[in-house]
């Protein structure tokens, strides 16, 4: 069976207490390769390499630095249809959607901050002809990445690319659940000619790998993705150690649907925007609001639309939907169906468990689930749930709609569809989430800002946001 290794010090090594975890394949249910269970050893020594390695790469003219950077994504893409399987079987995400959306945006995380870093420039303030100001940015040191599971080198390298061409080194973990991608990855950076050192990735559990590279205290920057719950405990553990942090979490995220909108595109987008890569997705619009006078068209033509979406076997092309990442989770979402009911939902579609036959008969499948009449304060609409499970509710006015969708405790992302452009800017400006989409659902230019308000995170990624994250400002005084 294959064995996932660390990367540390440039080599694959492995975990120093020699065990191993099981990694599932979630479409067969079958374990398919060993993962390593590191500890706070392995954390040390890939502390111990990237400290030893930071000297040199810190300084390294940006432009050398870009260009190792861009190798690697030049990598990505040489591998593209093998690294996009390999996510598939680790991940349950249909394959022809990792080849289109995972590994082309992991390839693009490199590129863009290889070549974005080059571009990077300070301030100068002169004061009134008595003195002049000028701001370095400098790396901060060793940063700690840390990614969750639902689309995994994506969101791994959308960490790791401005870490490095900012000039940090980095200790990296990527989620228990999904690790193949990183690891492969690692081979890629050495084959880059990655310094030995300079990224290092240690797999395993995220309170025992994970808390280590959290707590260690040489470890200054934190840029963590992933669950409010786990968001809040590293929050908790590193603000005394005074290390910059981004948090990016989870979210419950709104789809709000005027009268007014294009309807077809509505339509077809919601149901997207609900249901692509199972509904694990943290911008997924799992509320939808529907203004009245067109609540029962929309939802005929979503659930028609619904219908149509086959779940199947990941590797089979025509599988619009997959396999959940893991049976616990599969249990979690089953139970917040449940919850659904009991809270006085009618299912409209879905609402089940499914099971497919032959080598996926112990693979685990859920069907795409529409519920309606449900309050907008209930568990299910406050909830994040993270799997194929939408609510449909009505809404008469703008502002029954601004105050079910700024109920929940989350604020990530917010979608409005209107064809009035007084409507959509009002509505933008008072939606309490930190990415808004008018009449589009996850439509993403590298450059802006991204991340959540409320206890969907702290900070923001992105364009040169994140490449100043992985700095330290230091500001010199000259006086003339
Ligand atoms: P999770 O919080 O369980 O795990 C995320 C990562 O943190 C994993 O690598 C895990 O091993 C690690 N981890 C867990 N406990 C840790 C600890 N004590 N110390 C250090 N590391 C620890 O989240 P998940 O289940 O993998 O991912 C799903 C969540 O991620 C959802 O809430 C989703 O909304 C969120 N998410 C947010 C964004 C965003 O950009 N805001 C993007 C994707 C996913």
């Amino acid at each position: 069976m294959q064995k996932i290794k660390n990367y540390i010090n440039g080599e694959l090594t492995e975990p120093a207490g020699k065990n191993y975890l099981d990694n599932i394949n979630p479409a067969t249910g079958e374990v398919y390769s060993l993962i390593p269970d590191s500890d706070e050893r392995d954390v040390q020594l890939a502390v111990d390499a990237a400290k030893a390695a930071f000297p040199s790469w810190s300084v390294m003219p940006v432009a050398e630095r870009s260009d190792i950077l861009l190798k690697i994504s030049q990598l990505i893409d040489k591998n593209l249809d093998r690294l996009a399987l390999a996510e598939s079987i680790d991940q349950g995400k249909p394959v022809w959607l990792a080849k289109r959306v995972d590994i082309p945006r992991a390839r693009d995380n490199f590129h863009f901050y290889a070549t974005g870093a080059i571009h990077l420039s300070t301030e100068a303030h002169a004061t009134e002809n008595t003195a002049i100001n000028y701001t370095l940015r400098q790396p901060i040191g060793i940063a700690g990445c840390i990614s969750p599971w639902n689309l995994p080198l994506y969101l791994f390298t959308w960490k790791i690319a401005p870490a490095l061409a900012a000039g940090c080194c980095v200790v990296a973990k990527p989620s228990e659940i999904t690790p193949m991608t990183a690891y492969l990855l690692s081979e890629l950076c050495i084959e880059a000619g990655l310094p030995k050192g300079v990224l290092n990735i240690v797999h395993g559990l995220g309170p025992k790998a994970g808390a280590a590279i959290i707590q260690h205290p040489e470890i200054s920057a934190i840029s963590f993705t992933g669950g409010t719950k786990t968001g809040e405990w590293i929050a908790k553990t590193a603000a005394p150690m005074f290390k910059k942090l981004s948090l990016e979490l989870g979210g419950k995220n709104p789809n709000m649907v005027f009268a007014d909108c294009n309807f077809e595109e509505a339509v077809k987008t919601s149901v997207t925007g609900a249901f692509s890569n199972q509904g694990e997705i943290c911008l997924t619009g799992s509320r939808i609001f529907i203004e009245k006078p067109l609540y029962e068209k929309f939802k005929d033509a979503f659930l028609k639309r619904v219908s149509t979406l086959t779940v199947g076997d990941p590797l089979d092309d025509n599988s619009r939907m997959g396999a959940i990442v893991s049976k616990q989770h599969m249990e979690k979402i089953l139970s917040y169906i449940e919850l659904a009911k009991q809270e006085g939902g009618k299912i409209l579609c879905g609402g089940n468990q499914l099971h497919l036959s032959g080598k996926l008969s112990k693979g685990y499948y859920i069907e795409p689930t529409a519920i309606e009449g449900l309050p907008y304060d209930c568990r299910t609409n406050q909830e994040e749930i993270f799997g194929p499970v939408v609510t449909l509710m009505p809404f008469e006015k703008e502002e029954e709609a601004l105050k079910y969708a700024n109920s929940t405790t989350y604020g990530l992302a917010g979608t409005i569809w209107t064809e009035n452009l007084s409507r959509a800017h009002r509505m933008a400006a008072q939606l309490q989430s930190g990415i808004i989409w008018i009449n589009c659902w996850l439509f993403r230019d590298l450059r802006t800002p991204f991340g959540g308000m409320k206890n969907s995170g702290v900070g923001r990624e992105g364009g040169f946001e994140a490449l100043k994250f992985f700095t330290e400002e230091k500001n010199v005084c000259i006086k003339l």
